[in-house]
């Protein structure tokens, strides 16, 4: 571990000092009695005082990541231990003025009984004492009225004698705080205890509020009875803002004033703690949609303007609920006992609608919009880390249609979206454990009845979720590259087996086709990979049809475009997959160096459901027929299920089908029978 690189000199802390807050940040967990010991020390020399204090908050606050070599550490880290400090710090001085209390009231004391039992000299020195001391002491009958005090105590109380009012000293307490003293002081009056020990707030006869450390110790009188009552009282009212001030800080953003996400996820824990009023909490997170591209091209002080201008607008559209900056762009509502989830979906709507109107920063008018999770539960149900993970997760599906909008968790559909991800993350080790295999679907020559082809369909035997389609994993296999390796396998396989029934078959064996993800089409070593496999497998690459879809090839046409020419070149067959789903842009079609097109299932379904021939659908099959066939293309029908749908398509001239009609997708053994013979259409 790098050590600290701090010195006393550069920044006013001990090298001592600094170790001991880099091994705080680093930890796993706070140690919250380290962090409140380390503050306590803050007060004793050679630091002591609020300086000391202010100086280490403020480079934990602004320079932690580069000072300790925490870079990346979680800003709630720094943010509790802040918070710990100052209280640390908050409890070293009441211990420390406790110690000086107990000094001066020991002298009072000893100087007190000494003058009474020897006289005039000792008299002398508890005047001294009396007078000179800096803090404030009174001496008060065992009523509370008060007798004796020192200038100390009579600058406390802004110049008002206590002494000239009959009231006893509790008149001048605080209300909140005026019934426990007067219990306190009824037992120190009774003998029950000899001192006490408070922080009590007195209210001056001007009204000013001083915040004080209280000691009040029980003079007995030579049969041991109670005689009166000695208080030393120190004025902590400094100490006290002092306090307020750094927990303010910690608690808050500075940029906007809102309170943060280490006040949010104290009210969090506070809100489930155990015997809170609190038993459902609503939470929305909120994010804004393109805040980067504003900070981009405009600038970080207008971003900050905005930022500004949004906090206070989402202050005043949430209403009385907590409103929080939890960091960037980010700002999360908390709502206390929701009347239920269609409240926290108003008010949702509520703030985004209330969040469109353009915002004037300077000479500018900024739109922004933004997007909202919502998760609601009972306190019993949840815990404060996994409801902000819902309420995260939401917002992420709101972010993902688009932004502008909210959406509400929902656990079933997290629990998919948790599966898919999970399964998706571990699609490359399956592929080394051999877990996934191959089904092939018969593509039927319509004009002759005969098998002429089969497209490999990729399946995933996997050991605890058995057999899935690739609905369930392709999509984002793609996203995290993994369908790459996954691609590479199938495309192997698919050779090796068609190759083996040109062994078996010769010409009667069928061309084997072969799904393409947009991602395998941009990977730069694929187009090697592909002939390799051409070449290791021996196959007629004639035989070898790739389907791509028209989002890969729109993706980058002219990339696209000549990695397709290439594979033409090498002799491979080329389909569109899917036509009819993307932007089917008749244009591109003419330009693209394809062989075939493959109109997508839902068009064929269309067909079935209208039942008859002169629907659209028919209408756009028998046009898209034509118009294939004008171009040169071969055109493969999908999902036909019917015998309808196969009459239809074979009278219009359609030249492939595929689909449950003609048979489903199966093992290369089951596909060897079917080979044998000409199939039924
Ligand atoms: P696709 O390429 O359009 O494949 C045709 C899909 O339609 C297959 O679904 C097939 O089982 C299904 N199908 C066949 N006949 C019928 C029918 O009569 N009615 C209906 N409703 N459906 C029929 P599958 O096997 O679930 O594959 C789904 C998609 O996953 C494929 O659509 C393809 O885009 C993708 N895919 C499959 N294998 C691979 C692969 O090895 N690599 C890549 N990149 N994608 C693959
Ligand atoms: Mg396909
Ligand atoms: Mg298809």
């Amino acid at each position: 571990m790098p050590g600290p690189r701090l010195s006393r000199t550069s920044t006013g802390l001990t090298t001592e000092l600094a170790t001991e807050l880099v091994e705080l940040l680093r930890a796993d967990r706070l140690a919250s009695g380290e962090a409140r010991r380390l503050g306590a020390r803050l007060a004793e020399p050679p630091f002591r005082g609020p300086n000391a204090l202010r100086t280490t908050l403020r480079l934990l606050r602004t320079r932690a990541p580069e000072l300790f070599d925490v870079a990346g550490h979680p800003a709630e880290r720094i943010g509790e231990l802040a918070d710990e400090l100052a209280t640390g710090y908050a409890e070293g001085m009441r211990a420390r003025t406790r110690r000086e209390q107990q000094a001066v009231l020991g002298a009072v004391l000893r100087t007190r009984r000494e003058a009474e039992h020897a006289l005039r000299a000792s008299e002398k020195r508890f005047r001294t004492i009396f007078t000179e001391a800096g803090v404030g002491i009174a001496i008060a009958a065992l009523d509370g009225r008060v007798l004796d005090v020192n200038p100390a105590l009579l600058r406390l109380f802004g110049g008002a004698d206590p002494r000239s009012s009959p009231r006893p000293i509790t008149d001048h307490v605080h209300p909140e705080d005026a019934p426990g003293l007067v219990t306190e002081l009824g037992e120190l009056a009774g003998g029950v205890r000899d001192s006490l020990r408070s922080e009590v707030r007195f209210v001056r006869p001007d009204g000013v509020v001083v915040w004080t450390y209280l000691t009040v110790s029980l003079v007995r009188d030579d049969a041991g009875q109670p005689d009166y009552l000695i208080g030393v009282i120190e004025d902590v009212t400094e100490r006290h803002r002092l306090r307020s001030r750094l927990r303010h800080q910690t608690y808050h953003d500075q940029l906007t004033r809102l309170p943060n996400r280490s006040l949010m996820d104290a009210q969090l824990r506070w809100a489930f703690s155990e015997g809170s009023p609190v038993q459902r909490v609503g939470l929305c997170h909120l994010d804004l949609d393109g805040f980067r591209s504003i900070n981009d091209t405009l600038g970080h002080q207008i971003g900050d303007q905005l930022l500004l201008a949004v906090a206070h607008r989402l202050q005043l559209l949430a209403g009385e609920h907590l409103v929080t900056r939890a960091g960037g762009d980010e700002f999360a509502i908390l709502v206390a006992d929701p009347p239920g989830v269609e409240y926290l979906c108003e008010l949702a709507q509520r703030v985004l609608a209330g969040l469109r109107p353009p915002f004037v920063i300077g000479s500018q008018r900024l739109s922004i919009t933004a997007c909202m999770g919502i998760a609601e539960d009972a306190v019993t149900d949840t815990w404060p880390g996994e409801l902000q993970r819902a309420a995260d997760a939401a917002r992420s599906w709101a972010k993902a249609e688009g932004g502008g909008r909210w959406a509400v968790f929902d656990a079933v559909r997290d629990a998919g979206e948790t599966s898919r991800f999970t399964l998706a993350a571990s699609v490359s080790g399956a592929v080394d454990r051999d877990e996934f295999h191959l089904l092939y679907q018969p593509l039927m020559d319509l004009a002759s009845g005969e098998l002429t082809g089969v497209e490999a369909l990729v399946r995933w035997r996997h050991p605890e979720y058995g057999v899935l389609g690739p609905a369930r994993f392709i999509e984002l296999a793609e996203r995290n590259g993994a369908i790459v390796p996954l691609g590479r396998w199938v495309l192997t396989e698919a050779c090796r087996q068609a190759r083996r029934w040109a062994d078996r078959f010769g010409s009667a064996a069928p061309y084997v086709s072969v799904n393409v993800a947009p991602r395998q089409l941009i990977e730069p070593s694929w187009l090697a990979e592909v002939s390799t496999v051409l070449e290791d497998s021996g196959l007629d690459p004639g035989r070898l049809q790739l389907e791509i879809t028209e989002r890969a090839v729109l993706v980058d046409e002219p990339a696209a475009s000549e990695t397709l020419r290439t594979l033409r070149e090498m002799g491979v067959q080329l389909a569109i997959d899917d036509f009819g789903t993307g932007y089917s842009s008749l244009s591109y079609l003419r330009r693209l160096p394809v062989h075939g097109l493959k109109i997508d299932g839902s068009f064929i379904q269309g067909l079935c459901a209208a039942g008859s021939e002169e629907s659209r659908e028919s209408k756009i099959v028998e046009a898209l027929i034509r118009m294939a066939h004008a171009l040169g293309l071969v055109v493969t029908a999908e999902w036909v299920e019917t015998a309808g749908q196969a009459r239809w398509l074979t009278a219009l001239g359609c030249d492939i089908g595929q689909g449950n009609w003609y048979g489903d997708p199966v093992p290369p053994s089951e596909l060897d029978a079917l080979l044998r013979r000409p199939l039924a259409g």
